[in-house]
């Protein structure tokens, strides 16, 4: 049930057609992993806790820099050196009070993925690193649990979704692992606060269409985002038979 202040809060998106009374309702039982709390896990960390996510499980292992306010909208210059995740839950408690805040601040390793993915219903990457994305993603293949994948370099972004549940859907490795472009981090590499704002907010937008279940999913579809020339494109992504990761799952 909603109490009448739940009713109140939620109000807008209850009007929704496509949300309604029983989508907020799933969303209040909804548990989701959000990896990383910089550029792309602050929208999406502030998004899914006004939205009424029951429990939002939020996982980081640094603390907050001044190079970091540029972007990081859920930090702010009191908290710098705090770690993130005390930030985190400073803001996201007196934005909605009513949502559960589970800390994670040690890095998560293979074991300890698995543990918390028992926990929750969906996993947002939001991280900066090609070793967290890949452990990840084999973490939810395992566990079946869906992945919203975002990432944003320089004037780029890019986005999907991984649901292990479905029988077409590729996964994370399918996509990347064969990639052998040398990574690149924001630090060297700079980025745009606005355009990891906008994947952030894609992805925090995709999980409330999984988690209260309506739309249609961005799955085996890869988002393109070019800022600069403010030009959105879509590529097909097929799952791959060989994928040392998902494959074996398919027999
Ligand atoms: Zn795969």
């Amino acid at each position: 049930m909603l109490s009448d202040q739940e009713l109140l809060r939620y109000s807008r998106q209850i009007l929704l057609p496509q949300i309604d009374i029983d989508g907020q309702l799933r969303l209040k039982q909804a548990r989701a992993l959000i990896v990383g709390l910089g550029g792309l896990g602050s929208p999406v960390a502030l998004y899914l806790a006004a939205a009424g996510v029951g429990e939002l499980h939020l996982a980081d292992f640094d603390t907050v820099d001044m190079t970091n306010l540029q972007r990081q909208v859920l930090h702010d210059s009191t908290q710098v050196g705090r770690s993130k995740v005390d930030s985190a839950i400073t803001r996201l408690s007196a934005l909605n009070p009513q949502v559960r805040l589970v800390a994670h601040r040690q890095a998560l390793d293979v074991d300890s993925l698995a543990a918390v993915l028992q926990q929750v219903d969906l996993v947002l990457d939001c991280c900066d690193n090609f070793t967290t994305r890949e452990a990840v993603n084999a973490a939810c293949v395992a566990a079946g649990k869906p992945l919203v994948s975002g990432a944003a370099i320089r004037l780029e972004g890019q986005l999907s979704v991984f649901d292990p549940r479905r029988d077409d859907s590729p996964c994370y490795h399918c996509l990347y692992g064969h990639g052998s472009e040398a990574e690149l981090t924001c630090s060297e590499a700079g980025v745009a606060g606005p355009l990891v704002g906008l994947v952030g907010s894609l992805q925090a937008l995709e999980a409330l269409k999984l988690l209260a279940g309506f739309g249609e999913p961005l799955v085996g579809r890869l988002l393109l985002i070019d800022a600069l020339s403010t030009r959105f494109r879509e590529l097909r992504v097929k799952r791959d038979p060989q994928c040392p990761v998902c494959g074996a799952r398919h027999g």
